[in-house]
């Protein structure tokens, strides 16, 4: 019975390697050397499929995978619009760890925007996080999509602020914008199929077991 697990590539298949490590499965190849989407293992019963982050929720959801690993910001955009029980999402691994921050260009009065309850443009591609959290402090906003360097809105003038992911702040600094509200941490979670949790249940189960005891 072959068990299939989603990884995008980068920072969340680099930690995860460690977790694999713990349940005795390893990597044969290197997919920053190899053009292989599909990557096997040690064990001839699991492989590693790479996808983009985004697509992470909707391989496991419909079963191109049995397991994936993505980003707390992400699984939110993905259940917000499949819903809650659209994915299994047994374990944080507290792996990739950052957080979803507001950020404005340093000379924005953005807390004097918020106290006079003017209306804000802000840029993101976590438009449900972003809705959600202004929404709850009753920031009237207005939501431009994008789908990547959000911090080039507030540069050329399109939008005041950006919600986006903080790890360092080095990518704020560097385009003079500065972190004005925290809005969540982030961290990576196992997702799981409904239907490869009934029928490779066994199996599935073993592995959320051994990840957890890793995790600590
Ligand atoms: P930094 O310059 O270290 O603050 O990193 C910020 C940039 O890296 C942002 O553009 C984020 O989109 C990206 N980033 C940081 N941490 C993560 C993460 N855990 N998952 C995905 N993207 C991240």
């Amino acid at each position: 019975m072959m068990i299939t697990l989603a990884l995008s590539k980068g920072r969340i298949f680099d930690e995860t390697l460690p977790l694999l490590q713990a349940a005795g499965i390893k990597m044969l190849e290197d997919p920053e050397k190899s053009r292989k989407l599909i990557l096997p293992t040690n064990q001839p019963q699991v492989r590693v499929v790479l996808v983009r982050a985004s697509d992470v929720p909707t391989y496991v959801q419909y079963g191109g995978a049995d397991l994936g690993v993505v980003g707390r910001d992400t699984l939110i955009e993905h259940c917000a619009e499949w819903g809650e029980t659209s994915l299994y999402q047994p374990l944080d691994l507290k792996i990739a760890q950052c957080r979803m921050s507001v950020a404005a260009p340093a000379d924005f009065d953005y807390a004097g925007k918020v106290r006079q309850g003017a209306r804000l443009r802000v840029a993101t591609k976590y438009v449900n996080i972003a809705r959600d959290f202004f929404a709850a402090k009753g920031v009237h906003v207005d939501l431009i999509k994008l789908y990547g360097s959000m911090e080039l809105a507030p540069l050329t003038g399109m939008a005041d602020a950006i919600v986006d992911l903080v790890s360092s702040g080095n990518t704020l600094k560097a385009n003079k914008l500065v972190e004005v509200e925290h809005i969540m941490p982030i961290s990576s979670r196992l997702v799981v199929n409904q239907a490869a949790l009934k029928l490779k249940q066994q199996r599935i189960r073993s592995l959320i077991e051994v990840f957890a005891a890793a995790v600590g």
